[in-house]
């Protein structure tokens, strides 16, 4: 058996991940284990920025009062506030350790994105993400305590149950790592630490139409799920509104910045359509945006819309946007500044995950949760666009102060732990059966369970669903782990999660809209939905 030990332990590569990992090797040893290359991430093609307040027409009060609008209702306050208030000096830490963002005589150059009521959106032109992840892997590569491992997929976090005992609702759980496939040697590894943290990032690859690269397959809700963790407003999943036509997967997005510049949405024939469904127009948030999108094209029978910067300075366009520019122009042969871009919605961030409180724990002992996979509360039923760059290095942050003072003051013992057993499985050789099975999960996913639902869709979602969930358990059981197998049952899970909480809310709000109850219902629904594996 391969044992690996350290203090502490990351799961991601992320901005969530290599933030904490960054801090908490100044207390101890740190292994960080990511499952493909270690830049690979959501964090790496997030293009808009991260919201904070630094320019003085801007106020904490207008930035939480922005979030809390767009989480219509179900933000945490506090959460807000935390985020809010702590986000500038985290911005500066960035800073610090490298990260080129775009300046403007000197300053900050601040964009502007749908939902925001000022410019604060600081960016490294568009290409924020991976200006963001290049800084901090070069300060992690740096660090004599971090490990990284590439390639390594974490199965399942370590738990009680690994002990063999059974896991009950009302008995704490307790965290001591979690077992990993070295994807390269097909050798499952059990990584052992007092602290466990997940940021493992989202889920989009849910759905069939999504931005999220492969990775995003919700690994980290499922684990902390099966482990017994409190998993909370899965039902509200945030489709973006404008991502390329016909651009494969993961779909090429169109920046909200460029509506935050004066992009403007038109039909196929050229007709603006933004104000007949919100007084901002094209700036409105990405729920009402994406919303509209997909009433006009079911309207009209479109397979998309256009967003127009033709009225736009052809030069300006292209400095403020070169990676969108270029991309369009030389990969898909459109010249943005010449032609309407035709965009259509796709799958993007999920609001809800991991249950966490205001310093990122779980309802797991010695298990945190930052970053997308994470619920800290600051979402509520929509994020206002980038707010989540900022809530990962603002939680991650958080996170990281309470591990330390948990490791000073009362470092968890962890127990013997047996190595991974695949006993009595074998090398299945139907791996075809993995990708049929993941096609259909996002076939059912973007029918029945997108932007616009119904309790006969969700019910219709959920029944199939659960047949293919029998069958991917069976498989899993028989067969030796691969990592196709390990994220299509992760795949199964998730989507199960958002159908189970999407069925409970019986209302609509934000991301969450339902023909079956139209009304956003305050009296009832003014709470979030909160599942584990007892209910
Ligand atoms: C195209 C796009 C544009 C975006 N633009 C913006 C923006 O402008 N501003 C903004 O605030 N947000 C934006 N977002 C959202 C934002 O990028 C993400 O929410 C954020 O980067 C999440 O960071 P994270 O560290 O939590 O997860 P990620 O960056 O997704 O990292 C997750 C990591 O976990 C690893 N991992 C997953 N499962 C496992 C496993 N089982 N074992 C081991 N490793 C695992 C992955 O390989 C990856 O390294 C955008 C997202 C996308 C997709």
């Amino acid at each position: 058996m391969i044992e690996i030990r350290s203090d502490v332990l990351v799961i991601g590569s992320g901005i969530a991940g290599l933030s904490f990992a960054l801090k908490a090797a100044e207390m101890g040893t740190v292994s960080l284990i990511t499952k493909k290359q270690k830049a690979e991430s959501n964090t790496n093609y997030a293009q808009g920025g991260i919201a904070a307040v630094s320019s003085p027409d801007d106020s904490f009060d207008l930035h939480i009062h922005d979030t809390l609008s767009a989480g219509v209702g179900l933000c945490h306050r506090d959460a807000v506030e935390i985020l809010v208030k702590e986000g500038p000096n985290r911005l500066k830490e960035l800073v610090h350790i490298g990260v080129d963002f775009t300046t403007n005589k000197g300053k900050l150059d601040l964009g502007r994105e749908g939902g925001h009521s000022r410019h604060r959106i600081v960016h490294s032109h568009d290409r924020s993400g991976s200006e963001i992840e290049r800084a901090l892997l070069h300060a992690i590569a740096a660090h004599p305590n971090i490990t990284v491992y590439e390639n390594h997929l974490a199965i399942d976090l370590v738990t009680e149950h690994h002990l063999g005992e059974k896991l009950a609702k009302d008995t704490p759980v307790h965290c001591w790592g979690a077992y990993a496939l070295d994807v390269e040697s097909n050798i499952v590894k059990t990584v052992l630490t007092s602290i466990t943290v997940l940021c493992s990032g989202g889920l989009g690859q849910a759905y069939l139409h999504t931005t999220n690269p492969s990775i995003a397959t919700g690994d980290g809700v499922a684990m902390a799920f099966r482990a017994g963790a409190r998993i909370g407003n899965m039902e509200f999943i945030q489709f973006h509104p404008t991502t390329l036509y016909n651009s494969g997967s993961p779909a090429f997005l169109i920046s909200e910045a460029i509506r935050g510049f004066g992009g403007i949405l038109k039909t196929k024939n050229g007709e603006e359509f933004m104000n007949r469904y919100d007084e901002r127009g094209s700036l409105a948030p990405r729920d009402i945006v994406a919303r509209a999108i997909d009433t006009e094209l079911k309207r009209k029978g479109d397979e998309y819309v256009l967003l127009d910067l033709r009225h736009l300075q052809t030069d300006d366009v292209k400095s403020h946007f070169p990676h969108i520019y270029e991309t369009c122009l030389t990969k898909y042969k459109l010249d943005i500044t010449n032609e309407p871009i035709p965009v259509v919605p796709a799958a993007h961030y999920s609001c809800g995950g991991v249950l966490t409180d205001l310093n990122g724990r779980t309802s797991i002992q010695n298990l945190y949760a930052c970053g997308e996979v994470a619920m800290t509360g600051v979402h509520g039923a929509n994020r206002l666009a980038s707010n989540s760059l900022l809530e990962a290095v603002v939680f991650s942050d958080r996170a990281f102060r309470d591990a330390q003072h948990v490791l000073e003051t009362q470092r968890p013992r962890v127990p013997d732990i047996p190595a991974w057993d695949d006993s009595g499985t074998f090398d299945a050789e139907e791996w075809v059966l993995i990708s049929h099975d993941c096609r259909e999960i996002q076939e059912i996913m973007w029918d029945y369970v997108g932007i616009v639902r119904s309790d006969l869709r969700l019910e219709r979602a959920q029944r199939r669903l659960k047949f293919i969930r029998n069958e991917i358990e069976n498989f899993y059981k028989r067969t030796k782990v691969v990592e196709g197998l390990i994220e299509l049952r992760n795949l199964s899970t998730v989507a199960d999660l958002i159908v189970r909480c999407a069925l409970m809310r019986k209302e609509s709000r934000g991301l969450h809209y339902t023909t079956d109850y139209p009304e956003r219902n305050d009296r009832e629904w003014l709470k979030d939905t909160v599942v584990t594996m007892w209910e």
